[in-house]
């Protein structure tokens, strides 16, 4: 008898990363465009003449500085490889096998992924208007439901919920389903009334799951946090995979915080660039609903592999979605431009 592997993993979606096209614009990942800042450049390379040795089991400088920076109760936080290593950690500290998880689809492409992986069950709830639905993701719930995603702004569509709205959800959540609130992209949102997800702790069954990735231009160095309730906090940490948050992510994640008005100066610059963008997308005729995030999401459905192939002719990558539509980072001025001369360009 062979070894086999899990019949399963047969249907289990790959993670479509963004293309590498050498010389390109790329704006396929919601990253931030251009460097680190070089003293967390600096602080990278004095961390890695250390890689001999195993980085700190319980990141405790990170984890100090992380709480101090943020404004959080240190024990209430975990952090981890990416923040889509936490999401993966929650299903696996409160979910038993065929457990469901509830998520808006399309939303965060991981949270199918990762579900499955920890053999609970995904259950996937239609967009309204390009938006995450709450009556929806609330008329979804069974007695077998005990996570829901909430990305807030929802990645590929950059739609936020408003305070009212995410409030009245909350309220209506069963007390023992946890509400994960994926504040991936929460730097780049500007509406005041896109309420921090963190001013809802008070709750036990609501955490925060935040990422470096994106404002904090270290979506290479694979790090996130969580916030959630003490004993919720505690388990995320324990399934985790020992020293998975490395030495030089350690370090990184530090000097990006203490480098973070640097960094927010640059996110405000995307932050600016938005509005331009979108509103010369809408005067070409692109339907682009109005994004909190740092990308813009057009919804062109038969058309999305053409305009995809006509923006890697113009050596410009975004993401598409087979089928539903393109999601295109916001970057630099004169990347953005080379996004919009593409979309301009596109036979229509
Ligand atoms: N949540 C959302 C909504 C995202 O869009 C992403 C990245 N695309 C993540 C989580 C994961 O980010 P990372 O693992 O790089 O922290």
């Amino acid at each position: 008898m062979p070894v086999t592997v899990r019949a399963d993993l047969a249907s289990l979606p790959d993670y479509v990363a963004g293309r590498k096209v050498p010389g390109a614009v790329i704006l396929s990942s919601n990253e931030l465009s251009g460097q680190a800042p070089a003293s967390v450049l600096a602080a990278i390379a004095e961390a890695a003449a250390d890689v001999n040795r195993y980085p700190a089991m319980g990141c405790d400088d990170l984890m100090d500085r992380t709480a101090e920076h943020f404004g959080v109760d240190r024990a209430r936080l975990a952090v981890g490889c990416g923040s889509v290593s936490l999401c993966q950690q929650v299903i696996q500290a409160l979910c038993q096998e065929g457990d469901e998880v509830l998520f808006a689809w399309r939303s965060f492409e991981a949270y199918p992924i990762v579900t499955q992986i920890a053999m609970a069950r995904g259950v996937k709830v239609p967009l309204v208007d390009q938006a995450i639905d709450p009556e929806g993701l609330l008329s979804a719930v069974t007695d077998r439901t005990r996570v829901m995603f909430v990305a807030n702004p929802n990645n590929p569509t950059g739609t936020a919920l408003r305070t009212a709205e995410l409030t009245s959800f909350l309220d209506r959540v069963p007390d023992d389903v946890l509400v994960v609130l994926d504040e991936a992209y929460r730097e780049f949102v500007t509406d005041p009334d896109v309420p921090d997800g963190l001013t809802f702790l008070d709750r036990q069954n609501v955490a925060v799951l935040r990422t470096f990735s994106k404002a904090y231009a270290l979506a290479g160095i694979r790090l996130g946090y969580l916030v959630a309730d003490l004993e919720i906090a505690a388990a995320v940490r324990k399934v985790g995979i020992p020293f998975s948050v490395n030495r030089v992510a350690q370090a990184a994640g530090i000097a990006a915080m203490t480098a973070s008005a640097e960094l927010m100066a640059r996110c405000r610059e995307v932050v600016e660039e938005r509005p331009r963008v979108r509103a010369a997308l809408v005067e070409l005729g692109y339907d682009v609903p109005e994004s909190q995030a740092n990308f813009l999401w057009l919804p062109l459905g038969e058309r999305t592999a053409a305009f995809n192939e006509h923006c890697l002719d113009q050596k410009v990558v975004i993401r598409a979605f087979a089928g539903e539509g393109v999601r295109a980072t916001i970057g630099l001025p004169a990347e953005n431009d080379a996004f919009l001369a593409a979309a301009r360009t596109f036979p229509r």
